[in-house]
């Protein structure tokens, strides 16, 4: 496994097996890696002859007062389970190598960025973007995988990449959950035990809402106040958001009459977590 930290290095790597006509497959990751991530890298793994797994930290998608700074940075833990699941390239690279003095050059998804995270993090998918972007460039994968976890993400990158004519196939890759139902996330670290206990209540309010949904409820409303009351009772997270959204363009839906996302933000003592499941109504 070699482990790049330079562009350069990684165009050297790519050039020689794109040479030798192997499909490259890239899964962009902040670190800290768990089973959620490593799911996305299994099937990399088995899908592409080429396996990149990229670890950065990428400032530009945390705000002022976010948790750049204790943001988990396990590296030599991270490289052992690339090791293990047989990744063949890890680009590691640093902040200055990834931005340089002054990055002037951003992409922005428009619309779809705007609500859900984008409304508290106004910052976060111009980052997200533009990383993914250089990354892309950078990597040139055949395909990229991204986590439906991030539902919103994966929407912003897939459309990112049909606007912007990147030769790049998104697949995406299901929640990897918890036995207890809680989403993997780098950011459940931040939980102390009790917290961890409360965190089930995002899970059980997005299948309380698959239930309502699948029985015939059609009011949005109606969805949302009853995951408020979940939300309420068995836990004392703040809600940042729950809404429930067209699949596409993430917009808030006024009837639930086909497909939709439902998705949420809480915060939980220092931790703000997120989660999402798509629910479709009765068949009539
Ligand atoms: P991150 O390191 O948090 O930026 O995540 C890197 C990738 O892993 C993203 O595409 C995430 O959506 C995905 N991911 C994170 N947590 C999970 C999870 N619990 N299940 C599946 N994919 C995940």
């Amino acid at each position: 496994m070699i482990i790049a930290e330079t562009i350069a290095q990684v165009r050297e790597v790519i050039a020689g097996v794109r040479a030798s006509g192997k499909t490259i497959g890239c899964v962009p990751t902040m670190g800290g890696l768990h089973e959620g991530h490593l799911s996305l890298l299994r099937r990399c793994r088995a899908e592409c002859d080429f396996a990149v797994v990229t670890i950065f930290v990428n400032p530009t998608q945390f705000g002022p007062g976010e948790d750049l700074e204790s943001y988990p940075r396990t590296f030599e833990a991270d490289r052992a389970a690339c090791e293990e699941i047989g990744v063949d390239l890890i680009f590691a690279p640093s902040v200055k190598e990834m931005y340089g003095e002054e990055n002037l050059s951003w992409v922005n998804v428009e619309k779809i960025s705007s609500h859900l995270c984008g409304a508290s993090r106004p910052h976060f998918f111009r980052g997200v973007c533009t990383v993914v972007a250089k990354l892309f460039n950078i990597v040139t994968p055949d395909i990229a995988y991204f986590g439906q976890k991030d539902a919103q993400q994966l929407a912003v990158i897939r459309r990112m990449a049909a606007d912007l004519n990147f030769f790049v196939e998104i697949r995406s890759c299901p929640t990897v959950r918890e036995a207890d139902g809680l989403a993997l996330s780098s950011r459940n670290q931040y939980l102390d035990a009790d917290q961890r206990r409360q965190a089930v209540c995002l899970s059980r309010a997005l299948e309380r809402a698959r239930q309502l949904v699948a029985s015939g409820e059609t009011n949005p409303g109606a969805v949302i106040a009853a995951m408020k009351e979940i939300i309420a009772r068995e836990s004392q997270g703040r809600i940042d958001y729950i809404s429930i959204v067209d699949n596409e363009l993430l917009q808030p839906v006024a009837r639930i009459d086909r497909p939709v996302l439902i998705a949420l933000a809480v915060h939980l003592g220092t931790a703000r977590l997120i989660d999402n499941i798509t629910a479709a109504p009765a068949k009539k």
